[in-house]
């Protein structure tokens, strides 16, 4: 994706309240992202416990999404819906998003399985345990790669979906 600016971030958000958008604390490493070897950027709110962005790029414009952690605790070791790593090195937590529009002032939500730090992209990038000689890892990555980052703009679209 693109680099965005924390402003960019900022005015992008949808199904958040501005008094929840001016309480976003960026991370310390903010300026040391590396943008291009990701398909999307999500982090945890330091002050916020239970809170968490995420932000994409779609139709050449970024959308930042409001998450909160679920209460719930999925039961241990839950696969992440999105990077679906099978070595499960990160925990994946359920995490609910308000929907935009009406719907999402009605307080409808949409519940998501993710990695607790959402380091998805990294994990897509791993190359499956084992695999025959002559395989074109290359490919597989690419394709891990571009199903991670098909599953994440589908969840967007769910959220932004304003049809009932
Ligand atoms: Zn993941």
């Amino acid at each position: 994706m693109r680099t965005p600016t924390q402003k960019q971030i900022l005015s992008a958000f949808r199904g958040a309240t501005k008094s929840e958008i001016s309480k976003v604390t960026f991370p310390s490493d903010f300026a040391d992202i590396d943008f291009s070897r990701r398909e999307f950027y999500g982090w945890r709110d330091a002050k916020m416990p239970r809170r968490a962005y995420v932000v994409v790029e779609r139709d050449d414009e970024f959308v930042a999404l409001l998450l909160n952690r679920s209460e719930a605790k999925p039961r241990r070791r839950a696969m992440c819906s999105w990077c679906r790593d099978v070595d499960i090195t990160e925990d994946a937590l359920l995490y609910t998003v308000r929907r935009a529009g009406a719907r999402g002032r009605k307080g409808d939500t949409l519940g998501i399985l993710v990695c607790e730090d959402f380091n998805c992209p990294k994990h897509a990038r791993k190359l499956p345990p084992a695999y025959h000689k002559g395989t074109d890892v290359d490919a597989i990555r690419e394709q891990q790669v571009a199903d991670m980052e098909r599953r994440v703009q589908t969840f967007v679209s769910e959220v932004l979906s304003t049809q009932e």
